[in-house]
């Protein structure tokens, strides 16, 4: 049923094309590996013809996602998200084709499904026990939820600040918890000093190869979802970029699969980062491949709280290839903006959806993007886990 057929430098170093059907993370030079598949305009045609008759999750589009073992993939119902035409909340900025596409519809809240659905599936086929991730809260919920499913035990790894909800909602699924000083980036060395001799399977951001698979059907869905046109621009709360990286390779399936003419202009790719935490837009803005380390990174979005991201040139490539750009937000505009997506369209958002529309005024006021283009504002989660946030004025 899958396409895969092998996994390639990211970097494009020369090294050798790595088997799928054995345990892959890093390439040896050290750049994240990416999944390639054989799509073409017939494998295209036949998924088209059997779209209607698949299940409404992530997985209808199998044939370009990794392959399973024999009980299928390990899923919850991930995907397949509402994208809300966010009429109020466009004419508050004075647009009529304005969307959302919500992904705190996903299990455990987050779009961080999707990406430990098909990792957590690629790590039971090859005979994983034990999954570990470090993470910012999110993809830890994921992990232990997937893991759990899979019948594998999770391993944690989080920042000791990180809010009480994703501690417990870890442990409600049966996951061990670590809880590491400092950030991300040190839950990550902590994670991998630990685990690498136990030969626990590490499912940290771009450091496997499926979870950007994952990620990269919310653009599948997106192109499905608008009668297979592209939008204008795509407004993404970017952390470690699994995002940003698989939507942007998803233009390209796309169009091998011939499901998008490749004349078609694809969506500009719009990143956004917290201004307590942003790599990313200023090494865009200062024209440079890699990002440099974000000293004293501070945001209450969790998820942005990444001083350091392994594919940060696959992100910045990303942004620019598709004339795109970055921008950064405060804290406390992201947080107003969770109450007025809230309070214009039932939406329950993450303050990283919340930083979407406030990038999105910058990018009018600007004259970046144009009242009439049509936008997608990516709400990764829900509110749920923030409410502290919103406790206080
Ligand atoms: C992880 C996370 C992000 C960042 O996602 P990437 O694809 O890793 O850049 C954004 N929002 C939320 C809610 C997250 O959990």
């Amino acid at each position: 049923m899958s396409k895969l057929s092998r996994l390639e430098c990211s970097a494009a170093c020369g090294a050798a094309p790595r088997d799928p059907d054995r345990v892959q993370h890093l390439c040896a030079c050290g750049a994240p590996l990416l999944a390639r598949y054989a799509l073409d305009a017939a494998t295209g045609r036949r998924m088209r013809d059997s779209l209607r008759d698949r299940p409404p999750t992530m997985w209808r589009y199998r044939e370009a996602l990794p392959p399973s073992d024999d009980d299928g993939p390990v899923t919850l119902g991930e995907g397949f998200t509402p994208l809300a035409h966010a009429r109020r909340l466009g004419a508050a900025v004075g647009m009529d084709r304005l969307y959302v596409k919500d992904e705190s519809a996903n299990p455990t809240n987050s779009f961080k499904a999707r990406g430990l659905s098909a990792a957590v599936t690629v790590a039971r086929r090859l005979g994983a026990t034990t999954v570990s991730v470090p993470s910012a809260g999110n993809a830890a919920n994921a992990a232990a939820a997937y893991a759990s499913r899979a019948g594998l035990s999770a391993r944690v790894f989080m920042p000791r600040d990180v809010k009480t909800p994703f501690i417990r909602e870890c442990e409600l699924y049966g996951a061990e918890v670590t809880l590491v000083d400092g950030l991300i980036t040190d839950a990550g060395r902590v994670a991998a000093e630990t685990g690498g001799p136990l030969g626990w399977y590490d499912v940290s951001t771009l450091k496997e190869p499926y979870r950007v698979e994952g990620k990269k059907t919310m653009a599948y869905e997106i192109a499905e979802q608008l009668g297979w046109e592209w939008p204008d621009w795509m407004i993404y709360p970017t952390g470690g970029g699994t995002g940003i990286v698989g939507m942007w390779k998803a233009c390209a399936e796309l169009e091998a699969l011939g499901w998008m003419p490749a004349a078609a202009r694809r969506p500009r790719m719009v990143s956004v980062q917290a201004e307590g935490c942003a790599p990313i837009v200023r090494a865009f803005h200062d024209g440079a491949e890699r990002a440099a380390p974000w000293e004293q990174a501070r945001t209450s979005a969790d998820g942005l709280r990444v001083p350091r991201a392994i594919g940060d040139f696959l992100i910045l490539r990303a942004v620019r290839e598709s004339g795109g750009t970055a921008v950064a937000v405060s804290d406390s505009a992201m947080i107003a903006a969770m109450r007025e997506i809230g309070a214009a369209e039932g939406i329950s958002s993450a303050p990283e959806g919340g930083a979407t529309l406030v990038a999105l005024r910058a990018l009018l006021a600007r004259g970046t993007i144009a009242p009439s283009d049509r936008v997608v504002l990516f709400n990764t989660g829900g509110a749920l886990k923030y409410l502290d946030l919103l406790g206080v004025q």
